[in-house]
């Protein structure tokens, strides 16, 4: 099918994409929620904060290739490179040990096209709300704590390019650190 160029219909299609992608998956945190309202979310608060439409886009298909059986080249035929290449930049390399990537990502944010700042950015913010509100049942209060610093240091990297989006972590960040901050009293 050919892709279409009206942006309701274009994000229904990712939406459509990722749904199905993502099939079966769940979020970590104890309410179970499909992993497909993760994307949606980053793909929200994208929309919400005036990003521009293949960032949008790319927000819905962000964790595809990293986490299912999508492969880049199937989104450069289903959304074109443009699209393809922001997943690219916000997709880690499971090669690599969690802390390497967890380190690369801090290294990395700083070089990212303006684009793959704003979705990185987002795809925290929706992190940070789920560790604050939602947080996997497993994961003990120094985790959460320690997650929250390391995203942090990740999007100090990613600022710069839309104060709105710089505004909402903020507000993201400082609502988690309070949250976790009354929990350990
Ligand atoms: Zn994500």
């Amino acid at each position: 099918m050919k892709p279409t160029t009206d942006p309701g219909a274009e994000i229904l299609r990712a939406t459509l994409f990722a749904a199905r992608a993502h099939a079966g998956q769940a979020r970590k945190g104890s309410a179970a929620e499909p992993y497909v309202n993760h994307v949606i979310e980053v793909a929200s608060i994208l929309a919400t904060h005036g990003a521009p439409l293949p960032v949008i886009v790319a927000g819905l298909l962000h964790d595809t290739v990293e986490d299912t059986d999508v492969t880049h080249a199937d989104l450069v035929a289903a959304f074109g490179e443009d699209i393809a290449g922001l997943v690219a930049e916000a997709t880690d390399d499971k090669d690599l040990p969690k802390e390497t990537r967890k380190a690369l990502q801090v290294s990395l944010a700083p070089k990212k096209s303006d684009g793959a700042k704003q979705l990185k950015l987002a795809d925290k913010i929706s992190n940070l709300i789920a560790i604050a509100d939602s947080p996997p049942a497993n994961w003990i209060h120094a985790r959460r704590v320690e997650y929250v610093g390391w995203a942090g240091r990740v999007a100090a990297g990613l600022r710069g390019v839309n104060p709105a989006l710089d505004g909402l972590f903020d507000s993201t960040y400082r609502a988690a650190v309070a949250k976790l901050s009354a929990e350990e009293g």
